[in-house]
């Protein structure tokens, strides 16, 4: 059986590749290692291999996590659906949010940072193709939600996120990202520096199309058995 710290070694060196054939600066795409399901003891393994950042989906389990993984220095990233009455742990417990789809989700979470706290750094997920989901703004809200978003005093609006409708023919993987780059270069705000893009499945077609968070889990962790 593959370890943990060899699976993470294939990535970051998959990364790399990826980088290269975009040419785009080698480092520049940070693995987000997602760790959904999975126990602190693998959290644990891919930390002593020297991976730092973690995304979670359920908040409940991210919280255990989280405590028994205390005396770790990990940046955690949230990146499941978003409950309204379940904002202000996100806002005291996470160092990112990637899945904001609304402007009162993003106002209880400014509202909620603690002040002693750096600002919380927020992606606005976008539905680019998955006509099926429930999650994500269409890309038409996109300008005015970033506006909102933008002047709340306890959040840095960091990007976007998106996860596309799965394709297996590579040009397809492409397309809803290159369209979603297109519409975020319009906004003409360059302090919007994260495009949190790509999975096990298409990593490489999200580092060619402007990735700089990929969202790792089957891959670094194995399959998942529930959820
Ligand atoms: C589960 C999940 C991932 C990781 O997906 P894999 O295909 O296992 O790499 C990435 N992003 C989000 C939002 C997820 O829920």
């Amino acid at each position: 059986m593959t370890s943990i710290a060899q699976r993470l070694q294939q990535i970051r060196k998959d990364i790399n590749d990826a980088e290269r054939d975009g040419s785009r600066q080698l480092g520049s795409v940070r693995l987000l290692a997602v760790s959904k399901t999975k126990p602190s003891a693998d959290i644990a393994a891919a930390y002593r291999a020297g991976q730092r950042h973690f995304g979670e989906n359920y908040l409940q389990e991210a919280l255990k996590k989280q405590q028994e993984l205390g005396a770790y220095d990990i940046t955690w990233h949230f990146i499941g659906p978003i409950q309204s009455n379940k904002t202000k742990p996100l806002a005291m417990h996470f160092d990112w949010v990637h899945s904001v789809d609304s402007f009162k989700i993003a106002r209880r979470l400014s509202e909620q940072r603690p002040t002693h706290l750096p600002p919380l750094n927020i992606c606005l997920q976008v539905n680019i193709s998955d006509e099926d989901s429930k999650s994500g703004i269409d890309l038409a809200e996109l300008p005015e939600l970033c506006a909102q978003v933008a002047d709340l005093p306890n959040l840095k609006l960091r990007g976007v996120m998106a996860i596309p409708a799965p394709q297996q023919d590579f040009d397809l993987q492409r397309q809803p990202y290159r369209a979603l780059c297109l519409a975020v270069a319009k906004l003409n705000r360059p302090e919007l520096d994260t495009f949190s893009f790509g999975m096990t499945g298409d990593l490489k077609a999200a580092i060619l199309e402007g990735s700089t968070i990929v969202r790792i889990g089957t891959a670094l962790f194995g399959e998942r058995n529930y959820y």
